[in-house]
């Protein structure tokens, strides 16, 4: 029996508007008129709550297999679940072993078995001396790569050099995945740190840290993968972007053709390094937050269509790691913030104030992710033929984000305390009901999609 899922407000691709989206079996059989409903079809009536697409979220460090005290994917995908998001890409590092080839990749497919409350992918890992096993983990079924240029802070997924990363894209050249890059390359970052320890800068200072990696790293860095990009016509995206000074750069080369496709995280659009006490290090993260003039320009760079996509980079470790015996000092601190399920709330709260439309966190959070993970036929949208992945949004509820709503292992994170706006009523994962008013229904039936 087909299901309705009717709404004042139905986020379609067209924009919001009164609809009906008709769900038969897994999939959205069409999306109607408010008022066409299907005969036989058990109607769910939202009236005025958005009925919006499932999140995808591109940036996710799952940490299992072999750091499940870290994380994990029941819990991972739990708190997705609790937060809207339907799809989640798993990052190739932080779990053992890392997923540098196809059977790593199976380990993790093995840990993942019967434990995810949402649909996921995996990313695979490029690192030095393994571009002889990624055409493996691409036939395999990863949706792209990821690499570090410089230290990813795990001994097992080493850092890449211009050589290596020039052997990396001349495997993926025609696959067209992406490569996806962590920005920041070692020397300014070596010459910043030399200095503050020289001046004896103070290591529990916020301002040491952000001193630590400047924006330089970032800037340099984008500027070689520019060049790559352009020269061997393979798509880039570029992690977790944190300097706005680096946006003039890659608009450029946007508008030249170059694929290179950029995202950012909601913790630089929703804190600002002002508002860090010291020994905060619970805000600890690679590139750092920066000022609020820098968070501004970020989220003008969305507006524009610079930024492509907001994306969490939730990577939590327990609390012992993020507050050492050695309290509050920022380089003894694990970095990796914790937010899977906060952001589309604590983000809409910023965006809202400056007139923002759902429209566009849809496009951010949902179509352009799904894009870049190869999902854009069946995740990411309310179209016919789309899973039925389902988020009902109140958009104006105004709450602050507690312990309670902290759904991943570890109760730990810079959203605590934060306000939000709009909470997530209801998640829906291929025609079924997950979450509903703090409450998960049936069993965990995740599925990978895995790239045929
Ligand atoms: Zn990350």
């Amino acid at each position: 029996m087909p299901q309705a899922f009717r709404s004042e407000r139905v986020l379609t691709p067209d924009g919001l508007r009164p609809a009906t989206v008709v769900v038969e079996g897994e999939r959205i059989a069409s999306v109607r008129a408010w008022d066409d409903l299907p005969t036989g079809a058990t109607l769910n009536d939202y009236e005025q709550l958005v009925v919006m697409p499932g999140l995808v979220d591109t940036h996710v460090h799952i940490n299992e297999p072999g750091r499940t005290e870290w994380e994990g994917f029941e819990t991972a995908t739990r708190a997705a679940a609790a937060g809207g998001v339907t799809t989640l890409v798993d990052m190739p590092l932080n779990c053992i072993p890392e997923t540098i080839d196809a059977e790593a990749l199976e380990a993790k497919r093995a840990a993942a078995k019967g434990k995810t409350w949402v649909d996921w992918a995996a990313w695979g890992g490029v690192v030095r001396g393994n571009a002889d096993s990624l055409p493996g983990l691409v036939a395999a079924g990863v949706r792209g790569f990821k690499c570090f240029m410089i230290h990813s802070g795990i001994e097992g997924f080493a850092w890449v050099d211009e050589n290596d990363l020039r052997l990396a894209l001349e495997k993926l050249r025609g696959t067209r995945l992406p490569l996806l890059v962590h920005a920041e390359i070692a020397e300014p970052v070596e010459s910043a740190t030399a200095r503050l320890h020289a001046e004896r800068a103070d290591p529990c200072a916020y301002s040491t840290w952000l001193t630590s990696r400047p924006d330089a790293a970032e800037v340099d860095a984008i500027a070689l993968l520019i060049h790559l990009a352009e020269e061997l016509s393979t798509p880039i995206h570029v992690v977790h972007l944190s300097s706005a000074k680096a946006l003039s750069m890659l608009t450029g080369a946007r508008e030249r053709g170059v694929p290179i496709t950029v995202e950012t995280c909601a913790h630089y659009l929703c804190f600002t390094s002002g508002q860090i006490p010291d020994e905060a290090t619970v805000f600890k993260c690679a590139p750092p937050i920066r000022d609020a003039a820098n968070r501004e320009r970020l989220i003008e760079a969305l507006g524009a269509g610079d930024i492509d996509m907001i994306v969490t980079d939730h990577s939590p470790c327990p609390p012992e790691m993020k507050f050492p015996p050695d309290e509050g000092n920022f380089n003894l601190a694990w970095g990796g913030i914790a937010s899977l399920g906060l952001t589309l709330p604590a983000v809409w709260r910023v965006m809202h104030s400056r007139g923002v439309k759902l429209e566009s966190m849809a496009k951010w959070m949902a179509s352009a992710p799904a894009k870049l993970a190869g999902l854009e036929g069946r995740k990411g949208a309310l179209f016919t033929g789309a899973d039925a992945d389902i988020v009902v949004f109140e958009d104006a509820a105004e709450w602050t984000i507690s312990e309670s709503d902290l759904r991943f292992r570890h109760k730990l994170s810079p959203y605590l305390g934060l306000k939000a706006r709009g909470q997530v009523r209801e998640t829906w994962l291929r025609g079924e009901l997950v979450f509903s008013a703090g409450t998960f229904f049936g069993a965990p039936r995740g599925v990978e999609q895995v790239r045929a």
